[in-house]
């Protein structure tokens, strides 16, 4: 199965439980925070586990008028399955980009 495939299995399996709603997976239509508008982009989020640090682009509806970041579900249950795993030591899956530095 190559990455094309994947991508519809996924994309079919996700409209099969498509509700009436714009987009299911985002509860918000406003910021909850200043009621500005959302626009959906592609950021870059840091996640740290213990001693450990991880870099990934994802989604996120991102307000335009106070730059608030509002992930879907399945977005936060991933970043905490990053974060369990980054604590756990278990980065065998994740490709390494650097050293992580303290400074002062
Ligand atoms: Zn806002």
């Amino acid at each position: 199965m190559n990455l094309a495939n994947i991508k519809e299995a996924i994309q079919a399996r996700s409209e099969s439980r498509i509700m009436p709603m714009r987009r299911p997976m985002m509860p918000f239509e406003k910021c909850p925070g200043c009621d500005g508008d959302l626009a959906e982009k592609s950021v870059e989020k840091v996640l740290r586990g213990g001693v450990n640090t991880a870099v990934l682009k994802v989604c996120a509806e991102v307000c335009l008028r106070c730059g608030e970041m509002l992930y879907s579900q399945e977005t936060v249950r991933r970043f905490e399955q990053i974060k369990a795993k980054l604590e756990r030591q278990e980065t065998g899956e994740f490709q390494a980009i650097g050293v992580s530095y303290q400074v002062a």
